[in-house]
């Protein structure tokens, strides 16, 4: 990992090209952005590993509108759906610990499973995979991956967990933390689309980015138990955490990317300047 001095961090900010930006985002970017303090970096990551959902037009629109805003950042933009085969590479240093299995269930599967079991213990993204294809036999596993049946790649979580001693990470303003992953249960760490997921690509890339200080919205904080989970079995350093507050509307709403009427671009058209919109995110004067 980078080495920082005189509280230069390496900080970054990764938004999936799935619309375009608003305020809240705005106050992200400019939160990691200025978090890197003097002669710190700062890097713009696209999470575009959703084919179905990512589009190279809001790609182009967000790297402009930070732009706009006044933003640097370094070169070339890292976009996820390029690099692939880091995140192969990262799944296969799992499988080989043993901490993954082949998943062949189809959401409808597991949602009757669910049901019929009459529990559904629920963790931070909903209700927990009930574990059905871990107990699926390898001769079986085999025969099914070799008639190309569609499947995720789940991580073990008990597994994963029980061979290392418990874990914490270090946020910024809290301090210590203690990780808690079980709580997600067997998360997917690649989909059946593509070889990767959110909780694999962004805990592979901030370590192959250097990134020292990850800041991003409380929504996620959460998933960093999970993160830090990975980063041990990948032997990767846990860089340090803030999670921020999420911005909300006048109605105490949280903004979202459906919400054109408080886009970047929107304000822009209507005659704002960045230097306002700035400040509308909270910062500058
Ligand atoms: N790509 C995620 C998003 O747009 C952010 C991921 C992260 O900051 O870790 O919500």
């Amino acid at each position: 990992m980078k080495k920082v001095f005189n509280g230069a961090q390496v900080t970054r900010f990764a938004p999936s090209p799935t619309g375009y930006l608003h305020i809240g985002h705005a106050f992200s970017a400019l939160t990691a952005y200025n978090a890197r303090g003097q002669n710190g970096t700062f890097h713009v990551r696209i999470e575009d590993i959703d084919p179905s959902r990512c589009k190279t037009e809001f790609t182009d629109a967000i790297l402009e509108d930070l732009h706009w805003l006044g933003l640097d950042w370094e070169t070339p933009v890292r976009r996820q759906s390029e690099h692939l085969d880091d995140y192969e590479k990262a799944l296969r240093n799992m499988e080989i610990k043993g901490l993954l299995y082949p998943c062949f269930c189809s959401r409808s599967e597991i949602k009757t499973e669910i049901e019929q079991s009459g529990r559904a213990p629920h963790g931070p993204d909903g209700p927990i995979y009930p574990g059905i294809c871990r107990k699926v036999s390898s001769e079986k596993r085999k025969e099914k991956i070799h008639n190309g049946e569609p499947h995720v790649q789940r991580l073990n979580m008990q597994a994963a967990t029980a061979i290392c001693e418990p874990l914490t990470w270090t946020d910024k303003k809290q301090g210590i933390v203690n990780a808690e992953p079980e709580r997600f249960g067997d998360v997917v760490l690649a989909r059946k689309d593509v070889p990767t997921s959110y909780h694999l690509a962004v805990t592979v890339d901030d370590h192959l980015q250097g990134i020292t200080l990850v800041n991003r919205g409380s929504d996620l904080e959460p998933a960093t138990d999970v993160h830090r989970l990975l980063q041990h079995h990948l032997g990767y350093e846990s860089p340090t955490y803030e999670h921020h507050r999420l911005i909300r509307d006048t109605s105490g709403r949280r903004l979202a990317k459906r919400d054109q009427d408080i886009t970047i671009r929107s304000l822009r058209d209507n005659g704002y300047t960045s230097r306002e919109v700035i400040k509308m995110a909270g910062f500058g004067n």
